[in-house]
């Protein structure tokens, strides 16, 4: 007799999430979960993972069967996985990526883009009367952040979406899948496109600690616009600085990070968790 169970036996645990990338070490993601699950007393880990794109496909397969009950998804997976999951939700078809995996008990895995859901969140939370319809946005950058910054300000109502990129062709793209109400302006004439703009959005990775700064000049900003930066490290930008020196309201970008996890912990756990100050000085002791 052997006291391990036999393939029937239902082996009851704890759930499994985590994040797979690579590099992944870096990932701030499970301080923010083990924050949650402590809070919220729920018994479950979640984990970091490096994982090789050869791998990517037998991770996927393995992990359900772990007890996994999803995952989350950075660079280089973020777009392989589409390929891989058996349900894609629209936004993430339209961004063309997914950072949330959910673990169907019916073996389906389930790929969702929240990204822009934690974009929106955080201007909604730190900037209560930011209005998308009150002018033009202008979003900077064309990478798959800013795909999904795209998506969102399309959805939330913003009429007329301006872009610029460094490589002007993923600008062209994007205005080519996002449709009419965008405009794509040079990488040279960077500084125009914030004239009249009442949301502005750097969505490149200009400005973070250790890269160049974003040295789009901002004369022409309003002081009514708002504006925000996708990067988190530093906090306060140069550009967030500058644009503060300038009267205008500004959000930091570590909102959209905590935000964007949210709908993946409620998913996998079964509890909704705030988003708060506390959980700010989580990721940022
Ligand atoms: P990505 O797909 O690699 O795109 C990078 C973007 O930055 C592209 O537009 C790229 O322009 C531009 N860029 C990079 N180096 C440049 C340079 N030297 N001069 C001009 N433009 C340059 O990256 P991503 O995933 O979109 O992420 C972009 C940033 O957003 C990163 O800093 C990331 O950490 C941050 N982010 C933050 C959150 C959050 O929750 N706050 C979420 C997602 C991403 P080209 O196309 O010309 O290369």
């Amino acid at each position: 007799m052997t006291d391990e169970p036999s393939s029937s036996t239902e082996i009851r645990h704890a759930p499994l999430a985590g994040v797979i990338g690579l590099p992944i070490a870096h990932s701030r993601s499970p301080r923010l979960h083990g924050h949650w699950l402590k809070r919220y007393g729920i018994e479950g880990s979640y984990l970091a993972m490096p994982v090789r794109p050869e791998h990517l496909a037998d991770v996927l397969r393995v992990l359900p069967r772990a007890g996994f009950v999803g995952l989350n998804v950075t660079i280089p997976h973020k777009e392989a996985v589409l390929t891989l999951a058996d349900v894609v939700t629209d936004r993430a078809a339209l961004i063309g990526a997914a950072n949330t995996l959910i673990f169907r008990p019916d073996g389906k895995i389930h790929a969702d883009n929240t990204d822009g859901y934690g974009f929106i969140a955080n201007l909604r939370q730190n900037a209560p009367d930011w209005d998308p319809q009150a002018g033009p946005a202008a979003v900077i950058g064309a990478g798959g952040a800013a795909r999904a910054v795209v998506a969102s300000l399309l959805d939330s109502g913003v009429r007329e979406l301006r872009i610029t990129n460094r490589t002007r062709i993923r600008s062209e793209q994007i205005k080519a899948e996002f449709g009419a109400r965008l405009v794509v302006y040079d990488w040279a004439q960077a500084g125009n496109m914030l004239e009249g703009a009442a949301t502005v959005v750097n969505a490149t990775s200009l400005g973070m600690t250790g890269k160049q700064a974003l040295r789009v000049p901002l004369d022409a900003l309003s002081s009514d616009a708002l504006v925000t930066d996708l990067v988190y490290t530093p906090l306060m930008t140069p550009l967030l600085i500058e644009a503060r020196q300038r009267g205008c309201r500004v959000v930091d970008g570590l909102g959209m990070l905590l935000h964007q996890a949210a709908p993946g912990f409620e998913r996998w756990f079964g509890q909704r968790p705030e988003v708060d100050e506390e959980t700010r000085q989580v990721l940022l002791e």
